[in-house]
């Protein structure tokens, strides 16, 4: 059905937005039979047992009513507790933390909070998809720094620096990675926290793959040096707790900017989903040895999807967190979506192309590997046919 007005009725903002390049491939891929799909970043697992049971208990007792708009107090107790006891940042619960619909939620009234329009909020690429529009939709203009495929994507804190200019507000920073699975050690954050703390910038850090380090103790920006006092902590229950569906992240910041943020989250969304932060709340509880579990098995097919991937001629480095492969597919004198496509429709393989995360992304393609070994393999397998076929 067509809208019946002659009016230019969309907002230039959302005219000038591209939809996401990742839906695209999905689309192609649900139409078509026996695909194995690297593509979708989220966790294979069904959430732990223990906590669906939680929240249907909730239900059962007939929690359903609206909680306080800055989540359970309970809940924002545990999450208070469980930043403290495993990055050693203390937050206060009642001020200082706010429970989302997702870390997407979380980015999104963390940006509108403090840009003015016109304000530069750095966006390190490649990069999840929702940053830069985010930054636009809250009036904001995206400047991207592009790390480098040489470096494995690992911001270098002169690059940081080169973008900074009168008009830069904050810096939007996601460790480990979504796409490249590149985690920063703590000096290599030591160094960017120096950068915004010179600049006197505001950090939107999203944390929400820190329990999927793999290589050393997961690390957060918010615990060094003084930057708690300039950083926004985003994270969530999607990845490490297999719980995308349950649409329940939070975010941890100095309580002007938590007061600021509450102020939109209340005019819109009011609170997070009653049952899905009883959830939670069990999985904080409860939950940390299925945590390990998971984390056990994405470090185990790690290993087998990156040594398969340089097997079959596609130069892949050891990524240190996340669940993602970001191999480079310049052997092949594709672009990154001529080689999705064309693997897509050959061999029924679904990846995703790196140039939808930001333009330094053009030559690789992300494999997630939150999918069974078997899966992997039987991609791998339809991978190296593909390689060999052209
Ligand atoms: N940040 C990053 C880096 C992500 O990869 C994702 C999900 N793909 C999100 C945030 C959003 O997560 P949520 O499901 O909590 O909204």
């Amino acid at each position: 059905m067509d809208l019946k007005t002659k009016k230019d009725y969309l907002s230039d903002t959302v005219k000038k937005m591209k939809p996401s390049g990742i839906r695209r491939f999905f689309d192609l891929a649900s139409q078509m039979d026996n695909v194995i799909s690297l593509g979708v970043g989220e966790p294979d697992f069904v959430t732990p047992w223990h906590v669906i049971e939680a929240s249907f208990h909730s239900l059962e007792k007939g929690y359903t009513a609206y909680t306080a708009n800055a989540g359970l107090l309970a809940l924002r107790e545990e999450i208070s507790g469980y930043l403290e006891n495993n990055f050693n940042v203390k937050y206060d619960p009642e001020e200082e933390v706010i429970v989302t619909v997702g870390a997407s939620q979380a980015i999104d009234i963390a940006l509108r909070a403090i840009i003015n329009p016109g304000d530069e909020v750095i966006v390190v690429e490649p990069c999840f998809v929702s940053y830069a529009p985010s930054v636009e939709l809250a009036g904001g203009v995206p400047v991207s720094v592009h790390t480098k495929s040489e470096d494995h994507f690992k911001l270098k804190p002169e690059q940081l620096e080169r973008a900074i200019t009168s008009k830069t507000k904050a810096v939007i920073f996601c460790n480990p990675n979504n796409p490249t699975g590149t985690a920063l050690t703590e000096q290599e954050l030591a160094a960017v926290a120096e950068i915004i703390e010179k600049h006197d910038l505001i950090l939107l850090s999203d944390e929400i793959y820190a329990e999927l380090t793999f290589d050393h103790k997961p690390v957060s920006l918010t615990s060094l040096s003084s930057m708690q006092e300039r950083t926004i902590l985003i994270s969530g229950f999607s990845k490490a707790f297999a719980m995308t569906g349950w649409r329940l992240g939070y975010v941890a910041g100095p309580k002007d900017i938590i007061k600021g943020m509450l102020k939109i989250h209340q005019y819109t969304i009011m609170c997070a989903p009653t049952m899905a932060q009883y959830g939670a709340l069990e999985a904080l509880q409860n939950g940390r040895e299925n945590v390990r579990h998971m984390v056990q098995s994405y470090r185990q097919r790690r290993h087998f999807i990156v040594d398969s991937l340089n097997e079959i001629g596609l130069d892949c480095y050891l990524p240190g967190g996340a669940f993602y492969a970001f191999p480079s597919i310049k052997s092949t004198g594709l672009t990154s979506e001529e080689f999705a496509e064309k693997l897509l429709l050959a061999e029924g393989v679904a990846v995703v192309p790196g140039n939808v995360f930001g333009e330094s992304g053009e030559g690789h393609v992300r494999c997630s590997y939150a999918t069974s070994i078997e899966q992997l393999q039987e991609a791998v397998t339809r991978m190296d046919r593909f390689m060999k076929s052209l």
